[in-house]
Formats: structure tokens, C-alpha cells, sequence
């Protein structure tokens, strides 16, 4: 197993603190892996300006090629990062492999070819004897910090835009959740040039704080909590960083008293529980019409305690553990401080699930009201609430009542209450009678305290550069 940082395209031993891997569905070690020094984050900025002086000035064409090449080689060793992703995470391994790894490579071809593509307005005489144009150009040095969640999809995410758009790179992964981004370092040494691209590894506080917060980077991305958002909102003050902040979310589900309700139970059933909920995306917040509340409530309780929980490598398995002991407690204390509400029933689940690993079964909880806690605060476990309305108003005042605007759903026959209930709801995606998809080609972001900035898409790439005027004298 590869455990070297990745610095001036070279592979070095950190020279920081060892960080400890678990693997979460038995709760044993994987490796020890020793993090970045401070000299050893000053070493790889300092690489990945010098390559900027080259790479900033390849045209979209090359950069296009080599991304083109990445998504290949991931491609064809898609198995070994899926075995990788899911001994780390404790993800079923067909999951990864079927729809985890698709999207990677989708995600690098996707910028090979928007980068060839951005678009521009037209040059011309807006003062009389000059003409004027507008240039896009990379922003410079990029410090991206990733998540446990997704942990090579997020890193994707994060590189493909930048590099694609002319900007360097280095990438801090989640210290809990290293593997993929190790092997993808001996991928991207044989492709890109020296220092375009490198990895250093280590805790938020050790590596990730003195990363962010270095003079030679000019933009951070970080996907996170919000609270590290606002830290590396902090951090950017000092010398006025570009950031780009995709942080939790909480998602609202309205289903109107017209919606199909098999539907709504083997959609949330899928999109409330994949990855063991641990999706800022989660379809976790439903608010039921009160006509189909009690047959929405019964038919999820039991199609949830269908879902079979298992180890990575059990094909039956859809659902892993969650990432750690503290992660399982965090979700299991938000379970069980809802329970001990008169109005609340937990009607499936609630409890850890066996083993050593750090399982926790899929749960209902059913009668829970705006101002609980289990409404208003992201679990990131795999728990849905519901919450009956009458007033359809109230829905919507509910769904956007809540500091956080990443995504939300609206299930409905009527596809013009869906589309107005769309319109009003304040959040960086709406779904109508689904949840969850995510194209490569179309924006993902937040609004309010979920952050802002884009991932995916032709926005992403406006994001990573930086719009110039350019005014010649005729
Ligand atoms: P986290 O905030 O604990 O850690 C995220 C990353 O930030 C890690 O690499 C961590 O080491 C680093 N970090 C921590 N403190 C830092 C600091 N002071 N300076 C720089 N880096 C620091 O989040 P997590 O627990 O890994 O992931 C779960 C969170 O991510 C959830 O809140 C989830 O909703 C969110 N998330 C959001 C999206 C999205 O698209 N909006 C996607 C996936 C996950």
C-alpha cells in the first residue's frame, strides 16, 4: 500500500505525526501513515508555484489531454480503488465500484472537455480606439481539502475543475480517509508534470490549518462542517483568499398529499440511507401532508428495516458502517435524545448494529416536530425524521427555515405545485419526485450557511479562474 505524500512529483515519507487508519466495518487497524511537517507543506506550495509558471500557460487543449489520460488509468484500475475506497470507508465495494468510480472518471472527462469549451463575451470598442476583451485565467495555487464522505469522488471534484482550468493543486484528504488519494498519486506522477498536482496529508488542525492559511496559496476549496468552513473562511482573511465552501446540509423532503407514496418510501428508502446517510445530500427531513402522514410512516418503517447492513464485501450488503466510534455516537446520541420526546416513536432501528465495526441501523423516526433537533441539525448518520403538515404553506416555511440550503425535494402528481414550490424553496438543488442525482454536467452547491462555490459543471470552472479585461489602443 502506497503511504507517501506526493511533493514535486516525487514520493516522500511524511515527517509528521502518524495518523491511524481503521477500518470501520471491523473497527481494526489498516496502517499507520505519518502526516506532512510544516516543511513539508512549505515544500509542496512552493513546488506547485514553480509548476504554475508552466502549467498556468498550457493551452486548454493539453490540459484536456492529460485529464483525458487520468480518467482512463482510473478506469482500468477501478477495482483496486474501489477495494481501496470501500476497506476505508466501509462501503459496500459494489457500490464504489458501480456508481462511485463511474462518476470519478465521468468527472475528469467531463472538465477534459468543458476546459476546451468556456465561453466568453465578445471583444470590442466600448470606448472609442480601444478595444477591450475579456480573458479567463487560472487563479494560481489551490489548497483542496477533502471530506471522509466521498473521499476520491470529493478529490475529484476538486482537481478536475482546477487543473483543467490552468491552476496547481494541493490536495489535503480527510486524515481518517487517505487511501484513494495515495494511489491516485502514483496515477497522476506518471502524468502530469512535476508539482502540478500534490498530495500532503495529516489532521485539519496540524496540516489542513497551516495549508489554508499559507501566503503562496490563493484560493481554498474545502468541502466540510460548517464550522470548518467558517475556519477556513478565518483563515483566508489574512491574506484574502479566494474560497470556495461546500459545507453540510440538511435536506428537506415536502411530499404533498398527492404524491405517489411507493415512490417517496423506495425513494427515501435509497436516498436517505446510501452511504450510510453520511451525504450532505441526504434525504433526511421529511414533512408529510397529513393525509398520506400515517401510510408514508408505515410503509418507510418497514421498507427500511429491509435494508440489509454488511461489510464491504458482501454482495447483499446496502449499507456499511459509519466512519468511526465517534461518528456512530455522535449519530447515536441525536437518536437517542429525539427518543426521550413524548411526540417522537422511533418505529425502526435506534440502535447500533452488531460487531465490532462501527455499524448503526438504518432508523425512522416518526412524529418529530420543526424545532426538534433531529429536524434542524445535520445527523450525517443513517436517520430520517417526519413531520406531518396541513398547511402547505408550513412546508415550505419549515423546509427553509434552517441555516442550511444545499438540497431539498418536492414529490407531487401536480408538476405545477411542484415547480412553484421549487421556485420558493432556498437551496442549491430541488428535486421533483426524486432526490440524490447529481450530472457532471450541472451545478452542485449551497446556499446560506452551506456554503458557496460550485462543484461540477461549466460554474466550477468560473469558480477556479478569474475573469481579466485585456484593452489594446487601436
Ligand atoms: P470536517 O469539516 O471535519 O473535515 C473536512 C476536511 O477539513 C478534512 O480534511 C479535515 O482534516 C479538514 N479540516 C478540519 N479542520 C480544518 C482547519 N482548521 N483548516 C483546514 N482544514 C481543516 O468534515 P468531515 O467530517 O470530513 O465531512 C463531513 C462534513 O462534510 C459534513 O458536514 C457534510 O455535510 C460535509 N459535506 C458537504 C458536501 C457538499 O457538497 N456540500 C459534500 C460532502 C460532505
Amino acid at each position: 500500500m502506497q503511504t507517501k505524500l506526493f511533493i514535486g512529483g516525487a514520493f516522500v515519507n511524511g515527517e509528521g505525526a502518524d495518523e491511524e487508519i481503521l477500518n470501520p466495518a471491523t473497527g481494526a487497524l489498516i496502517t499507520k501513515i505519518p502526516s506532512a511537517s510544516k516543511g513539508q507543506i512549505d515544500a509542496a506550495v512552493a513546488s506547485a508555484t514553480k509548476a504554475f509558471l508552466t502549467w498556468g500557460r498550457t493551452t486548454p487543449g493539453e490540459r484536456s489531454g492529460l485529464l483525458l489520460k487520468l480518467a482512463d488509468r482510473i478506469e482500468a484500475e477501478a477495482e483496486s480503488f474501489a477495494r481501496l475506497e470501500s476497506l476505508n470507508c466501509g462501503k459496500p465495494y459494489l457500490s464504489v465500484l458501480e456508481d462511485e468510480i463511474p462518476a470519478v472518471v465521468d468527472c475528469f472527462r467531463f472538465f477534459a472537455g468543458a476546459a476546451r469549451c468556456m465561453s466568453g463575451s465578445a471583444a470590442g470598442e466600448y470606448i472609442a480606439g480601444y478595444t477591450s476583451m475579456i480573458r479567463r485565467d487560472p487563479v494560481g495555487v489551490i489548497a483542496s481539502i477533502a471530506p471522509w464522505n466521498y473521499p476520491l469522488m470529493m478529490a475529484a471534484w476538486k482537481i478536475a475543475p482546477a487543473l483543467a482550468a490552468g491552476n496547481v493543486v494541493v490536495l489535503k484528504p480527510s486524515e481518517q480517509t487517505p487511501l484513494t488519494a495515495l494511489k491516485l498519486a502514483e496515477i497522476m506522477g506518471d502524468i502530469f508534470p512535476e508539482g502540478v498536482w500534490n498530495l500532503v496529508l495529516g489532521r485539519g488542525e496540524s496540516v489542513g490549518a497551516p495549508l489554508v492559511s499559507h501566503p503562496g496559496v490563493h484560493m481554498t476549496s474545502i468541502t466540510g462542517d460548517i464550522a470548518t468552513g467558517r475556519k477556513v473562511l478565518e483563515a483566508a482573511t489574512g491574506t484574502l483568499k479566494r474560497t470556495h465552501l461546500e459545507l453540510g446540509g440538511k435536506a428537506p423532503v415536502i411530499v404533498f398529499d398527492d404524491a405517489d407514496i411507493d415512490e417517496v418510501v423506495e425513494g427515501v428508502r435509497t436516498f436517505g440511507y446510501y452511504n450510510a446517510g453520511q451525504d450532505c445530500t441526504a434525504a433526511c427531513r421529511i414533512y408529510a401532508g397529513a393525509k398520506v402522514y400515517d401510510k408514508l410512516a408505515a410503509d418507510l418503517t418497514s421498507a427500511v428495516s429491509t435494508i440489509k447492513l454488511g461489510g464491504p464485501d458482501d454482495e447483499a450488503s446496502e449499507l456499511g458502517p459509519v466512519i468511526s466510534e465517534r461518528q456512530r455516537e455522535r449519530v447515536s446520541g441525536f437518536v437517542d435524545r429525539a427518543r426521550a420526546l413524548k411526540h417522537v416513536e422511533v418505529t425502526t432501528g435506534g440502535k447500533a448494529g452488531a460487531g465490532k465495526g462501527f455499524f448503526y441501523e438504518p432508523t425512522v423516526i416518526v412524529g418529530a416536530l420543526q424545532s426538534d433537533e433531529i429536524v434542524q441539525r445535520e445527523v450525517f448518520g443513517p436517520v430520517v425524521s417526519i413531520t406531518r403538515f396541513t398547511d402547505p404553506e408550513d412546508a415550505v416555511t419549515w423546509a427553509n427555515d434552517s441555516p442550511y440550503g444545499l438540497a431539498s425535494s418536492v414529490w407531487t402528481k401536480d408538476i405545477g405545485r411542484g415547480m412553484a414550490t421549487a421556485a420558493r424553496l432556498q437551496y442549491g438543488c430541488t428535486w421533483v419526485n426524486t432526490h440524490f442525482m447529481l450530472a457532471n454536467e450541472m451545478p452542485h452547491g449551497g446556499m446560506k450557511s452551506s456554503g458557496y462555490g460550485k462543484d461540477l459543471s461549466a460554474y466550477a470552472l468560473e469558480d477556479y479562474s478569474v475573469v481579466r479585461h485585456v484593452m489594446v489602443k487601436l
